[in-house]
Order: C-alpha cells, then sequence, then structure tokens
C-alpha cells in the first residue's frame, strides 16, 4: 500500500495505518504467492495467518477478497460467514457482500445489506460510511427510489466533504443544470417541533436519547413520537420523510398520508401530497397511475436482431437517436418506437407500409447496451405487441422476456414526445406540433383518467370537493415540474388549472402559450436541446451554430460537440476539430477538459500524435475530477489508436491521481488501460 495513511483496503473504515499494517507481512506473501500463480498456497497462508490470530477478523476480509478475486464466491462467501459468526454486525463483510449483490443484479439484497453496513460502521469512519452512502446512492437509483438515492449522495457529501467526487456527482444528478425534475433536487427538511407545547418535552427526552445522527435512529424516534401522539403532525411527517430517505416507501406513504390528514398550512400539504406521488412508484410498487411495461432480453443472436432492427426501420417506426459504440467496442443504441396514425393498436402491423406522415408520437423507448436489450412504455398493449413482434423474430419459446409492469417515473418527463419522420420540416412546424400534442395530452385526455391517487375518480370529477381541489392542484404541480417536452416549448399548465377552474400559479408566464419562434429566438440552447430530441440533426445544427454565436450563454459544449459529431459522420475530421476549437473560443474557459479530450481524439485520428499528446498533457495537469475523466477518454483513444508508450504514461498518471482522490472505480479504469497499453 502507497499511503499509509489511506483507507484500508479490507473495508473497515480505519486507516491502513491502524488496522492491517500490522498484518501487512502475511498481505504481501499471500498476494506474491496469488500473483506466481500459487493460488493455493495464497488461500493457506490466510488460513494459517487465521488459525494464529483467529479475533483479528480482518483476515477474513482479506482471503475472501483474494478467493472472490479468483472467481471463487462461493468459498468466499463462507470466509465471510466465518467473520460474521464471531461478529454478526462486522460492517466491511456485510459492506462486501451487499456489492456482490449488486454485481449479481440482486438489487434489494444489495439495498439491505448496505444499510446495515452504514449502522454497523463507527460512527468516526466518516470516509468508509460516505463511500457506503455513494454506493447505496447508485442502488436506490437502480430501484427508482430517487428520493432516497439524492438523499444518500448528499449523505456522501456531508461525512466526506474533501472528497470531490461526491460534490461533482451531486451537482450532476441534482443540481441545478441537471435534467431532474425539480421534486427530485428538491432539498426536502425535517418539521420542527411545535414551540411551546407540551410535545416539545417529549421530542427534547427521544433526542437525547437518539443522539448518533444516524438515519435509522431518527427512524425509529420519529416513529416513537408518531406512535405517542397521532395527531402531532411535524412528527407523523418526519416520520414519512425519514422513511422515504431509507428507500422505505411503502412506510413513508403511510405516514405521509397520514401527515397530509393533519396539515392545515396548504403550501406544506401540496409539497407532501406532490412526494406522496413520487413515493408512489420504484421497486415494491403497484403498477399504478404511473405504471410503465417493460420487457428485458439478452441479444444472443445479433445477426437476427439486427434484421429485426432493420425491418423496423424501413416500416418507419423505429427512430434511433444515439447510436454508439464504446472503446471497448460495446454497441450502444437507443430509440423510440413511433406511433402512426390510423394505425391498428397505435403500432402498424407488420410488413404493412406507415402512411406518409410527417410527425410521430413516441409510444415506445428501445434501449440496447450490448448484449442486453430494454424495451419500455406506458401502454400496455403496445408493449405486449412489440413483445410478441420480437418473440417472432428472434424465435422465443412463450416464457421468455415476458412483459412485466411497474411503477416508474421513467418516461413521465418525455411524454408526449413527437418525432418527425421526414427529412426537412421547418422546426417550427415540429415545435408547434409538439405544442398541440401536449395540449392534446394534459387538456383533453388527462382530466378524465381515473386515477388511484383520486381514490379512482378523474380529476374533472374531483374538483368538485375542496380535498379534491388540492389534490388535483398537487397533481398538476407533478406533471408541471416532471415535464421535459412541456418546460422546453414553453407549455404553460395554467391552461390545464384553468380549465379545471383552480387557481393559476406565477411559475408560468400568465400569456397562454410563448409562441415557439419565440422560444427560438430567446433560446437558442432550448431549440437545440429540443431538435436533437426530436432527432432532427438538421435543424440541431443550425440551433447549435446560433447558440455558439449567442453572447452570453456558458457552456456550449453540447453545441460543440455536436457540430463536431455531425462533421465526423461524414469523415471530415478537419472540420470536427474545426467545430472544437470555435466553441471552445467562445465558451470561455468552461468545460476545457472536455474540449481537450475531443480536440486530441480529432488529432489522433488525423495521425497528428505529437499535438495530440501535446493536449492531452494540459489534461494530466489539471488534476480536477472532469479532467480525470476526460484523461481517460484521451487514454482510451491513445490505446485503441495503437499509440501504447503515450498511452501507459498518461494512464499511470491518471492512476496516481485517480488514487489520490480516492475514487476507486476510475483508479482501476486506469489500471486496466495501462494493462491494454502494455499489451500493445
Ligand atoms: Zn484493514
Amino acid at each position: 500500500m502507497s499511503d499509509i495513511y489511506a483507507l484500508c483496503t479490507c473495508g473497515s473504515g480505519k486507516k491502513f495505518r491502524f488496522c492491517c499494517q500490522s498484518i501487512s507481512t502475511t498481505l504481501e506473501k499471500a498476494y506474491s504467492q496469488a500473483r506466481a500463480g500459487q493460488l493455493d498456497s495464497a488461500v493457506r497462508t490466510f488460513d494459517s495467518a487465521i488459525a494464529a490470530q483467529p479475533d483479528r477478523l480482518e483476515i477474513y476480509l482479506h482471503k475472501a477478497r483474494l478467493l472472490d478475486a479468483l472467481k471463487r464466491r462461493p468459498e468466499a462467501e463462507k470466509a465471510l460467514d466465518l467473520a460474521l459468526a464471531t461478529n454478526a454486525n462486522y460492517a466491511s463483510a456485510h459492506f462486501l457482500r451487499a456489492q456482490w449483490r449488486m454485481q449479481e443484479g440482486e438489487v434489494p439484497g444489495a439495498a439491505i445489506l448496505g444499510r446495515m453496513a452504514v449502522d454497523a460502521y463507527p460512527a468516526d469512519s466518516k470516509e468508509q460510511i460516505a463511500l457506503v452512502y455513494s454506493f447505496l446512492a447508485d442502488v436506490e437509483s437502480q430501484m427508482g427510489h430517487p428520493i432516497a438515492a439524492r438523499n444518500a449522495l448528499r449523505m456522501a457529501t456531508r461525512l466526506d466533504p474533501a472528497n470531490t467526487n461526491y460534490s461533482s456527482g451531486f451537482e450532476e444528478l441534482f443540481g441545478a443544470k441537471s435534467d431532474m425534475p425539480m421534486f427530485i433536487r428538491r432539498e426536502y427538511t425535517l418539521l420542527s417541533p411545535p414551540s411551546g407545547s407540551k410535545r416539545r418535552a417529549s421530542w427534547d427526552k427521544l433526542a437525547k436519547e437518539h443522539r448518533s445522527g444516524r438515519l435509522s435512529d431518527l427512524a425509529r424516534m420519529f416513529t416513537t413520537l408518531a406512535t405517542q401522539d397521532s395527531q402531532d403532525p411535524a412528527a407523523v411527517h418526519n416520520a414519512g420523510l425519514i422513511n422515504a430517505w431509507l428507500g422505505d416507501n411503502t412506510q413513508a406513504l403511510e405516514y405521509l398520508g397520514k401527515y397530509i390528514q393533519l396539515e392545515t398550512d396548504p403550501v406544506r400539504k401540496e409539497n407532501a401530497l406532490v412526494l406522496s406521488e413520487v413515493l408512489s412508484t420504484g421497486h415494491g410498487s403497484e403498477p399504478g397511475d404511473h405504471a410503465q411495461h417493460e420487457f428485458v432480453f439478452l441479444a444472443r443472436n445479433p445477426p437476427a436482431l439486427d434484421k429485426l432492427l432493420n425491418k423496423f426501420n424501413g416500416e418507419k417506426r423505429f427512430s434511433p437517436y444515439h447510436v454508439d459504440e464504446t472503446e471497448q467496442g460495446q454497441t450502444i443504441i437507443e430509440a423510440y418506437f413511433l406511433q402512426m396514425k390510423d394505425a391498428a393498436h397505435g403500432i402498424i402491423t407488420p410488413g404493412e407500409t406507415a402512411p406518409e406522415e410527417k410527425f410521430a408520437r413516441v409510444v415506445a423507448h428501445f434501449n440496447l447496451a450490448m448484449p442486453r436489450v430494454h424495451v419500455s412504455g406506458t401502454d400496455k398493449s403496445i408493449i405486449q405487441g412489440l413483445r410478441d413482434e420480437f418473440a417472432q423474430g428472434l424465435g422465443w419459446t412463450d416464457k421468455e422476456a415476458p412483459v412485466r409492469s411497474t411503477g416508474r417515473l421513467g418516461h413521465l418527463a418525455r411524454e408526449p414526445l413527437m418525432v418527425s419522420t421526414q427529412q426537412g420540416v421547418p422546426h417550427e412546424e415540429l415545435m408547434a406540433r409538439q405544442l398541440a400534442e401536449c395540449t392534446k395530452e394534459y387538456e383533453l385526455s388527462w382530466p378524465h383518467k381515473k386515477l388511484k391517487s383520486l381514490h379512482g375518480s378523474s380529476p374533472q370529477e374531483a374538483v368538485a370537493t375542496p380535498e379534491g381541489k388540492q389534490r388535483v392542484s398537487a397533481l398538476i404541480r407533478f406533471h408541471e415540474e416532471a415535464s421535459l417536452v412541456g418546460q422546453r416549448i414553453g407549455y404553460s399548465f395554467n391552461r390545464v388549472r384553468r380549465l379545471l377552474g383552480l387557481p393559476t400559479t406565477g411559475t408560468e408566464p400568465q400569456t397562454s402559450v410563448i409562441p415557439p419562434t419565440a422560444v427560438m429566438e430567446q433560446s437558442p440552447q432550448a431549440a437545440f436541446q429540443l431538435a436533437v430530441q426530436a432527432n432532427d440533426d438538421a435543424a440541431a445544427s443550425s440551433h447549435a451554430k446560433a447558440w455558439l454565436s449567442s453572447p452570453g450563454i456558458e457552456d456550449r459544449f453540447a453545441a460543440a460537440n455536436h457540430l463536431a459529431r455531425q462533421a465526423q459522420k461524414a469523415g471530415d475530421w478537419v472540420g470536427a476539430m474545426t467545430a472544437l476549437e470555435s466553441g471552445q473560443a467562445t465558451d470561455g474557459g468552461g468545460r476545457k477538459a472536455d474540449y481537450l479530450a475531443r480536440r486530441g481524439q480529432c488529432l489522433l485520428k488525423l495521425n497528428r500524435l505529437p499535438e495530440a499528446c501535446g493536449l492531452f498533457d494540459q489534461l494530466a495537469a489539471g488534476d480536477t475530477p472532469e479532467s480525470r475523466q476526460a484523461l481517460a477518454l484521451a487514454v482510451e483513444s491513445l490505446v485503441s489508436a495503437g499509440h501504447g508508450t503515450e498511452a501507459g504514461r498518461l494512464a499511470n498518471t491518471g492512476k496516481a491521481q485517480a488514487a489520490k482522490a480516492q475514487n476507486r472505480d476510475l483508479e482501476e479504469h486506469f489500471n486496466e488501460l495501462a494493462r491494454a497499453a502494455g499489451k500493445i
């Protein structure tokens, strides 16, 4: 271990100097045996160390990690069992298991073990607990629990403020520039005890007993308070919120439901209603009002899949908007399935030619990260129909890749999205059509839907009572905050409010709708994003140029990069570089790392290695979270272009920087790149 004051690799949460340094002779011996291929001897070295010092549980951890690295997980599990038999509350064993469950796709199990680890680590192992929290942020977001994911990452930034990976990750996912709906980005806070009441004394008394500040402790405290007095709105609210942070949406909804009955302040009540709507989705929820239907399969026969996708494409109902290949050669395709007018079941029947339409509505999402394919949407019959077509095309049995339904926020932000299916349709026309589609969805269709969150009534019916009015207002705000499409074209949800006789809000312009052209003039950035979303490359390019030449907008990298990619597609690497250079020149120093990496990639394609390396050296001198990520990209391009020496040198620089910043994933990534470079 190079830095003896870094966290020990056994996962104890202590510094190596005060943890496994005393057994470093054993560790070195075992690992050098393993490196020399004497695997059984390495395992025996650990066994005799355990026999000599049975109370040193760290040795079990090292042995388990070694066995796991040797792909002998069942034996590794046994080593952990033995450690846990001595101490059932052994945090590092729980955390290691949590990571294994995650690798195996057993996400709910990973969540439970991760939470156990958080509770079991000593409170002063802050860096280690932060690491577990950042792991839990991933776990919770995979389970569709964005409130718990945000809280976990927030906890990581608080426990280990020096680690900029947490703060920059938080900013990217939940910060001001994130695409996430406001109801996820919002900072929810605990309510204070009722002032001057008798309840205050009970709060103080319990707070003394639960002073650890751990979430699980706080959950117990507020559950007790809420049980003592079920009429104490603040305690009931806090019990709900903390359960949401812990990823227990069922408990959270139960408490929030009670709180909503007790709360008399309309603003707080609406916030709780919106939060309840968010918590009604994700792992463990009923499909409900935000049902998503999906099927997942592994592409075992790529040529057959290719043929099928080509057929869909020929029928003009498949619209790829992101096709890419990672440096490791993994194919990535993201695409929309489009609904054609006059077609039976919304999707045209196989073999039939689509009627010529300028626009089509997105009805399903296709996501391939080779070999995993995921198809999802909100209309069950469409997804079932697509599943049957895939089954036929790929020769599945009836049982393969069944359609599953869950409650997910998934597509909420993008509905109702339109895509133009013909080249050269003016952008204004698409915007106008998109606006019409929003009007249809939110004003004609939604008010008449029977909703679970309105106890089976439609919004139109529910607004007959004061309580119903409040609930419908909250639902409209939920959609307003979720709808990316609505925000980008300037659709005003006050139209829905007026339609249902509800008070309008000041957050949206009072003029009914901003004409699409005005949006474009005001914000070439918004127009660019909409064009990208609509898969209209030509329009996106023209808005990208407008954006690059408009004053006062920071961070134009997306525009410059779009133009570079377009040039690249045409094999014009000089053009690509010019686009990036002019982008960087107007961007006033922002996104410097991304520009350097991309420009270097172009230079490599033009066989101008020394110049490319000059730019990459500037990256290596950066040593910020952004520059390190960009450096990894740069090294990947050097490896794939076959420049082993340069790649190896920069990979080692990156590795040292990642190690110093304690970004283990990135460190390992650089490690792999260095190995790949060594083989060239
Ligand atoms: Zn240790």
